[in-house]
């Protein structure tokens, strides 16, 4: 069975699970991520990959997805710039969102969430799966809002003891200019 893109209609699903992937694109992933975490920022080191499965059962959706992506930011600590990946496997239940037009023909039903609170329950319009604005948001979630080294190398701030300890007198080292405010308070108090 050819797979789905990461849109496709209602109808494109069966009761049996049809694979889907696709990538979600550096502009798409970069409109949410910019301004996430202030001047610093998320940036997409290029599409996120993913693929999974989805099924219908009536009108609601199952979808399952493995999503990966690199991101690149500045550790909040040493400001060097840095990439972490994200990998990822999301589940979600769709069900139909309420329909704002005609509104005495239809008859809009009352979902209930689910009693599994760990279950994502998000909503489709219309006929159309959107699983770029769905999957983004995930992506987003689950990124650290104050993300430093120990994000991206599972280690600790190389540079954070390294730029405290830099010498107050002589020729500044090669330090970022966003340090100066900390570093002048350094030579105040020593
Ligand atoms: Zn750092």
């Amino acid at each position: 069975m050819t797979p789905l893109d990461l849109q496709f209609k209602l109808d494109d699903l069966l009761d049996e699970p049809r694979p889907f992937r696709g990538e979600i694109a550096v502009e798409a992933l970069d409109e949410v991520l910019r301004g996430m975490i202030g001047e610093l920022g998320y940036r997409a080191c290029g599409p996120a990959v993913v693929r999974g499965s989805a099924y219908r059962s009536k009108r609601d959706v199952f979808i399952e997805a493995e999503v990966s992506v690199a991101v690149g930011f500045d550790c909040v600590r040493c400001l060097d710039p840095l990439e972490l990946t994200l990998a990822r496997t999301v589940r979600h239940l769709l069900v139909p969102g309420k329909r704002e037009t005609t509104p005495e023909s239809e008859v809009t039903v009352e979902f209930s969430p689910a009693d599994d609170a760990d279950e994502d329950l998000d909503c489709y319009e219309g006929d159309a799966i959107d699983l770029v604005a769905l999957l983004r948001e995930d992506i987003l979630l689950e990124l650290p809002m104050n993300p430093t080294c120990i994000e991206a190398q599972g280690g600790a701030c190389p540079r954070f003891d390294e730029v405290l300890a830099a010498p107050a007198a002589g020729p500044e080292p090669e330090v970022d200019p966003r340090w100066a405010p900390l570093l002048d308070l350094k030579k105040k108090l020593s």
